[in-house]
């Protein structure tokens, strides 16, 4: 900590980061960079040479919370009594317990954020160490997108997240987005497309647009699909990605454009959450399985090497055997190039929470996911296996090469990971590339 000259008392300086959860959390942790660097906060990368300590948190998934008390825990022994450190919470977990986690005495948290307050932390900072008190503001707002912020980016060079709307209207019954983050709300596409032009002339070869609900986007008149069009006229931005959309929102206009834009990455990743029609409706997801699976085909009726990766959820309550069957059936048609699968696990605050009690057995939920982790592994790797032969263009990532010697990881258009012989390249470069050999988690090739 740094003495006051005036009147000798310490105030915290420097500043220690960690950030769980989805990548809208890494890309609010570059916004708090940013605004903290601008108050003269310092970051710092060893933890124990911080005077404050903020973890950004994630509500979605209940390991998540797990380690986020276990890291605060620890964090306070580590730094014993003639260390003190001052410990902040930001992100979803802050907003969505905000009440437990200042009344628990043994946590010990100084200063609480939500999403929407990330402006006011250097006052809640001089709040807690100058005063004494815990501070916090987890105000959720219908209008804070950070445009005027441009974030402070750690990960130099090849992609940069880029979020362009926050918050969801959407309340599917498992899921606290809602409630943590708030409603809908875009940055108009001039502000979204300086910052992209920013990006280019600092290098970044690929953007990838983040929101909730991304393709929801809507700013005035103006839809997602011309936002990705605008962005794509930027020179220097070769690929564009987005990430997460919702099955609602992709009208042809869209993915007439996804297929005739040679930036746009033949990517999408739709998330299914369950295949059988009663669980659909409890999530309230707002569509069937036959009009995800009708979607599905008119994608790749439009698009046809388009690569589709998903999201399920096992285990949902009342979810009997036969629905979750429904569930492999359905992924098994579609043939997802990747999946992330979990078993649902209740979060307060939700509809589900109140509505649905929990009561499909852990060792069931175990099963079920074991056994689509399994299919979806084959799947995986059937459809890696394809590629073999083709020539793929394939974007360098940046790469640490004591990490794997003699390697070199890039992806394809379609995301997909590709491992490479080490060669006369550095993150950034597009090489052209014959696909050699494929394993269920990637794709080996070498430089043609
Ligand atoms: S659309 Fe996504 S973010 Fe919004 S409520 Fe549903 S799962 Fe949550």
């Amino acid at each position: 900590m740094q003495p006051n000259s005036s009147n000798n008392k310490w105030f915290p300086k420097t500043v220690y980061i960690a950030t769980y959860g989805c990548q809208m959390n890494e890309y609010d942790s570059e916004l708090v960079r940013s605004i903290l660097k601008k108050d003269n906060y310092e970051f710092v990368t060893d933890e124990l040479a911080a005077d404050i300590v903020m973890l950004n948190t994630c509500a979605i998934r209940e390991h998540a919370h797990r380690k986020v008390y276990g890291r605060v825990h620890s964090i306070r022994h580590a730094r014993g009594k003639d260390n003190p450190v001052m410990i902040g919470l930001l992100g979803c977990m802050a907003t969505n317990l905000r009440q437990d986690l200042l009344e628990d005495r043994s946590l010990k948290i100084d200063f609480i954020a939500g999403p929407d307050s990330y402006k006011r932390l250097p006052q809640l900072i001089r709040e807690a160490s100058d005063e004494g008190r815990k501070s916090y503001d987890v105000t959720l707002s219908e209008f804070e997108t950070y445009s005027d912020v441009y974030p402070s980016r750690t990960q130099g060079g090849v992609n940069a997240w880029l979020a362009v709307m926050r918050g969801c209207n959407n309340f599917c019954t498992f899921c606290v987005v809602p409630y943590t983050r708030g409603r809908e709300r875009s940055r108009s596409p001039e502000n979204v497309v300086d910052e992209v032009r920013r990006l280019a002339a600092e290098g970044f070869k690929q953007v990838t647009l983040l929101g909730q609900n991304v393709n929801s986007y809507r700013f005035e008149d103006h839809d997602f699909a011309y936002l990705m069009d605008e962005v794509s006229k930027v020179e220097g931005i070769e690929r564009i990605r987005f990430t997460s959309p919702h099955p609602k929102d992709f009208p042809d206009r869209f993915l007439d454009l996804m297929a005739a834009n040679p930036k746009i990455c033949k990517h999408i990743h739709l998330p299914l959450q369950a295949g059988n029609n009663r669980i659909l409706t409890m999530m309230d997801r707002t569509y069937t399985n036959e009009e995800f699976l009708d979607l599905v085909d008119k994608i790749r009726a439009k698009i046809p090497d388009i690569a589709l990766s998903t999201d399920i959820i096992v285990g949902f309550p009342t979810e009997t055997d036969g629905e979750f069957e429904d569930t492999l059936q359905v992924a098994a048609k579609v043939g997802f190039d990747s999946a992330f699968m979990f078993k649902y696990s209740e979060r307060q605050g939700t509809i589900a929470s109140k509505k649905y009690p929990d009561d499909v057995p852990e060792s069931i939920k175990t099963e079920r996911i074991m056994r689509l982790n399994e299919i979806q592994k084959e799947i995986t790797h059937l459809r890696n296996r394809a590629h073999i032969g083709q020539i793929q263009t394939v974007l360098l990532e940046p790469y640490p090469e004591a990490k794997n010697p003699g390697q070199m990881p890039g992806r394809t258009d379609g995301n997909k990971l590709v491992i490479l012989p080490l060669g006369p390249y550095k993150g950034g470069d597009f090489i052209k590339v014959r696909i050699t050999d494929a394993t269920p988690h990637g794709l080996k090739g070498h430089p043609v």
